[in-house]
This record gives structure tokens, C-alpha cells and sequence, in this order.
């Protein structure tokens, strides 16, 4: 079994903490060195694409990692990502959507603590991850305090226990435990296509709450944006009535900018037809996510905007939406 192991930063490999601030590291160059235990679960090899706290990950980068994942995947069983937990289901997100055949394993992980603090859980994500990688599982996941979790259904819940994500829209597609356990909802291999790398970033997610003034999205329209993603209340609700958001579907349909609707409730579906206000969404040409994350949701659409800018005679940003959100492309929903 032979792996490639990418490096692209975050807390697994910070050093400092208390008082000073947790940074980057150059110790990175030495992650094998540093659990040598690794190498008994296959040959690795180790790139270190970027060293960065995650939240300063960018689509480029997605795309400059999911290229480096393409290239490589011919020549391994499967690669482990180390990722800053962040922007981590983002980026699996955006993975799962730029990688769209996969048939082998492409694992993020990373920690709530540094490797180099003597309580730590980098040890064991990193084995853990490193072990899910050898194995039949066609998906990027993410490999977190026991789990392995379909990436693009994740999202991070904690930002200080040990389990920060879940995907409660989903169950896990591997449990650790004595054993290794995994779930009967795998994806089934897909054979790689060419690697596409255009991505839109123009794309604008906006939480709704009560006293949202629709002038402010109108402006942010006019100022450029190409996709817009509203979490919406519940079921994919918006205001209808004082502040409606009404009026920004319509200038976002004559501007043919999508708008997609996804659920500020980590769990249900949105379901356009169930209230008025999903009702009027809809009528107003409001693309509906399903149980989607807002991570899976958001990547998704600057992918399918980026393929949508780029071809000619395409029929348009909504059309290319709304296609891509009329199925799932790698179990991003159900
Ligand atoms: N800020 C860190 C990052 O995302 C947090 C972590 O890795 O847990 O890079």
C-alpha cells in the first residue's frame, strides 16, 4: 500500500499556545519523523502543499489541491489531507465536487490539538486517517476522533471538543472502534474524469434573520456577485412580508444570477412548497438545496458557475444551477 500524504496546515502541526498564539510550523517537513508509527500502516510519502491556517484557505487553493489529488491518485492507493479544522467541510466540500470520479480514498484530517502537546488527538486522526486511506472507500471523507465522515455532508459543530464535526444529515461512512466498521451507503468507485479546475468565487452566502434589509443584498447584486445562497428559517423560508426578499429574487433573476436556498437547521431538508414564504421562493425562482450543507451547497455552486462561465453558448448561470442542484454528484444529499 503506498500513500501520499499532503500537508496543508492547520492545528496538527501548529506550534505555540498560551499566551502566544497558535502558528504554522516549519516542524511540518517532518510529520513522519515526528509518528513513525505511521509507516507501519503503508509506504508514505509527504508533500507539503501549503502551510496555512485553514481560515485563510481560498478557492484557489481548492482548486490547486484538487489538481495535486488528480495527478496523484493514479500513482497511490489513496492520500490524506492534513487541513486546519475550519474551513475543513469546505474544503471536502469543494473536493467532492471538483474530484467528480473517485476510486479510492482521499481522507482529510486534522486536530483540535497539536501533535506536540502531550494530550493531543492529532496522534490518532492522523492514524486513523492514514488506516481509512489503505482501504475500499471511493469518497472524500473526513477522519475525525473516531470517525470517518463524508466530507461533503460535514460540518464543524465544536470548536473545542474533541469531535468537532458531524453530518447529521448522513451517517458516518466508517466507525472506529476494536474494528473498523463501515457503512452499506458508500459511494461506488467512479472512474476519474479530466480535471476541470474553473471554479467561480463571485458567490455570496447570506444567513437570513429577522430585520435582514433586502437593499443591502440588491446592492451586493449590482456589485458583482454571480451566485447567491440564502440560509433561509427551517423548511427554506424567507420574509414575505416587512423587509420581503422578494424583490432580490426578482433583480437576481433579471441579472441571471441563482440563487439557492439551503436551511439554517443543521438537520430536515428544505422543502419549497410547506410555507408561504417557500412557496413564493420558489415562484420566484429560488433553486432549493435539499438537505444539503450550506458548505456542500456554496462549493457546489462555485463549481457549477465556474463550468457555466466557461463554456460557450451555455445557457446561462441559472440554467447551469439549476441543473447541478436537480441531483446529487457525490452523495452531497439525499
Ligand atoms: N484555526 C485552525 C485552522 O483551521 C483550527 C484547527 O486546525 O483546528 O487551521
Amino acid at each position: 500500500m503506498k500513500l501520499l500524504l499532503i500537508h496543508t496546515g492547520g492545528t496538527l502541526m501548529m506550534r505555540g499556545g498560551d499566551p502566544a498564539p497558535l502558528a504554522p510550523d516549519v516542524y511540518t517537513q517532518d510529520l513522519i519523523n515526528e509518528l513513525p508509527v505511521l509507516r507501519k500502516i503503508a509506504a508514505i510519502e509527504t508533500k507539503i502543499l501549503f502551510n496555512l491556517d485553514s481560515s485563510n484557505m481560498q478557492p484557489h487553493h481548492w482548486v490547486e489541491l484538487a489538481a495535486t489529488v488528480h495527478a496523484a491518485l493514479p500513482r497511490y492507493d489513496g492520500v490524506v489531507i492534513v487541513h486546519g479544522t475550519d474551513t475543513m467541510a469546505y474544503t471536502a466540500s469543494a473536493l467532492a465536487f471538483l474530484l467528480p470520479g473517485l476510486d479510492r480514498p482521499v481522507v482529510l484530517t486534522g486536530s483540535q490539538t497539536p501533535l506536540a502537546d502531550v494530550r493531543n488527538d492529532a496522534r490518532t486522526n492522523l492514524v486513523d486517517a492514514c488506516h481509512l486511506a489503505t482501504m475500499r472507500i471511493p469518497e472524500v471523507g473526513i477522519a475525525f476522533n473516531s470517525r470517518l465522515l463524508r466530507g461533503c455532508r460535514a460540518t464543524k459543530l465544536d470548536a473545542w471538543g474533541m469531535s468537532a464535526f458531524g453530518s447529521p444529515s448522513c451517517a458516518p461512512l466508517a466507525e472506529l472502534g476494536v474494528g473498523v466498521q463501515i457503512g452499506t451507503h458508500l459511494l461506488a468507485p467512479r472512474q476519474p474524469e479530466a480535471f476541470d479546475p474553473r471554479i467561480e468565487p463571485r458567490v455570496l452566502a447570506v444567513r437570513t434573520f429577522p430585520g435582514l434589509d433586502p437593499r443591502l443584498l440588491l446592492g451586493a447584486l449590482t456589485a458583482g456577485v454571480r451566485g447567491l445562497l440564502i440560509e433561509a428559517f427551517g423548511a427554506g423560508n424567507i420574509p414575505v412580508m416587512e423587509n420581503s426578499l422578494l424583490p432580490v429574487l426578482d433583480a437576481a433573476r433579471s441579472l441571471d444570477v441563482p440563487v439557492v436556498i439551503a436551511s439554517q437547521s443543521p438537520r430536515g431538508s428544505v422543502d419549497l412548497g410547506r410555507y408561504e414564504g417557500g412557496v413564493a421562493a420558489a415562484a420566484g425562482g429560488a433553486i432549493g438545496a435539499g438537505d444539503m450543507t450550506s458548505e456542500a451547497a456554496l462549493t457546489k455552486l462555485m463549481v457549477a458557475l465556474g463550468r457555466a462561465n466557461g463554456e460557450a453558448g451555455a445557457e446561462g448561470r441559472i440554467h447551469a444551477a439549476r441543473e447541478a442542484f436537480a441531483h446529487a454528484s457525490a452523495g452531497e444529499m439525499s
